[in-house]
């Protein structure tokens, strides 16, 4: 593979934000380690997790929960976007908890037979009204569904990183009304799980027996605006993103830059041409942000094209042909961040870091 990018992980910042985050919750912690880890890396970020005092992993699909056992792992993990018609014996097979949110994957779920019986978390819909039962809550028959095991219970917040929104309260109360009302019905012991990186962070009171959290533990804040900067919530981003100056030249003013010439150089200037574009994640629209190389910030000039862009390193810049420069990284140096790039593309840190695409080789520091 070509020296052209790279994504430098650190694990020990992912286990210090677990570790941060599981002594917040004060109870079980669940690593979301869906769409390789928020573009982190699957397997090493799972391990670091685990070892950082996560106890449990959650994933969206099958096959993510499958390549962490294939990889070794033995802690539990929940899957809970594994559609009706899928391979659900495979996922019993491999010890993968299920989470079931209509009829009709209940009904596949239980008539999996084998050794094991199969695990679920029942996911409900308190108030996001996007995955969980809502209309076939009351409807599902207690005698079908003999041959699973009901592990846990679970929902989703919509609103967690607004505190206060009304919303949220509603979420919890109904939360607690369906908890109650599977108890009711002798299922105890359950695993009730509501919280995710913003409630765990705010909302100590939807906490239960297990949070799971997703973009906290790479070190981002779920919300710059409502719940502060990663430095505030003393979280440790752990993603650097790096890439080479290709070519760094000088241009003279009145240049117009890449295509659709939508920008013209102002002054004689140096430019630099990155060897990244919006294959490799880099947002195609985005707009002050940059990157950072000599001790200083070059802004993007032009339009981010699928394998390059360019930027103004300004006429006195000593940055030369073949040097690394930082695309984002934590931010205590003065380079942008995921949170920079988020805003700067009508976009949030998630979206930036779980892009990053397969060409840009993830690098592991411990
Ligand atoms: C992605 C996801 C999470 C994690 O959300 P964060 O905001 O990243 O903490 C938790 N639960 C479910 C069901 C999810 O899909």
């Amino acid at each position: 593979m070509t020296n052209r990018a790279e994504a430098v992980v650190n694990l020990s910042a992912i286990k210090a934000n677990v570790a941060l985050l599981k002594a917040k919750a004060g109870v079980d912690l669940l690593a979301v380690v869906k769409a390789d880890a928020y573009g982190h890396g699957l397997v090493p970020v799972a391990k670091a997790a685990l070892e950082g005092g996560a106890t449990w992993l959650g994933v969206a699909l099958l096959e993510e929960a499958i390549a962490l056992r294939s990889a070794g792992i033995t802690a539990p993990i929940l899957a809970w976007l594994i559609p009706p018609g899928s391979d659900f014996k495979s996922a019993v097979d491999h010890d993968i908890d299920i989470a079931v949110s209509s009829l009709i994957a209940l009904h596949e779920v239980s008539a999996v037979k084998g050794a094991k019986r199969p695990r679920v978390h029942l996911e409900v819909d308190t108030g996001m009204t996007r995955g969980g039962f809502l209309s076939e809550w009351d409807q599902i028959d207690l005698q079908d569904i003999r041959d699973i095991e009901i592990v846990g219970i679970f929902s989703h917040f919509a609103r967690a990183d607004e505190p206060g929104q009304a919303q949220n309260l509603e979420q919890l109360n109904r939360f607690k009304k369906m908890v109650a009302n599977l108890e009711s019905f002798g299922y105890n012991n359950l695993i009730r799980h509501l919280s995710n990186s913003a409630a765990t962070l705010v909302d100590h009171a939807s906490a239960f027996d297990m949070v799971r959290t997703g973009i906290a533990i790479y070190g981002l804040s779920p919300d710059v605006k409502t719940l502060g900067t990663s430095e505030k919530l003393s979280l440790k981003p752990a993603m650097t993103l790096r890439a080479k100056l290709h070519l760094v030249k000088e241009v003279p003013a009145g240049s117009p830059v890449g295509y659709g010439a939508t920008e013209v150089t102002k002054v004689d200037t140096k430019l630099g041409l990155v060897a990244m574009g919006y294959a490799d994640g880099i947002p195609r629209i985005a707009k002050n942000a940059g990157i950072f190389v000599d001790g200083k910030r070059a802004p993007i000039i032009g339009r981010v094209s699928m394998d390059q862009f360019v930027v103004d390193l300004g006429a006195s810049s000593k940055a030369q042909s073949g040097d690394w420069v930082i695309v984002f990284g934590p931010g205590d140096s003065g380079e942008y961040t995921a949170d920079d790039w988020g805003s700067a593309s009508g976009s949030i840190n998630y979206e930036i870091v779980t892009r990053i695409g397969p060409r840009v080789n993830r690098i592991y520091e411990l």
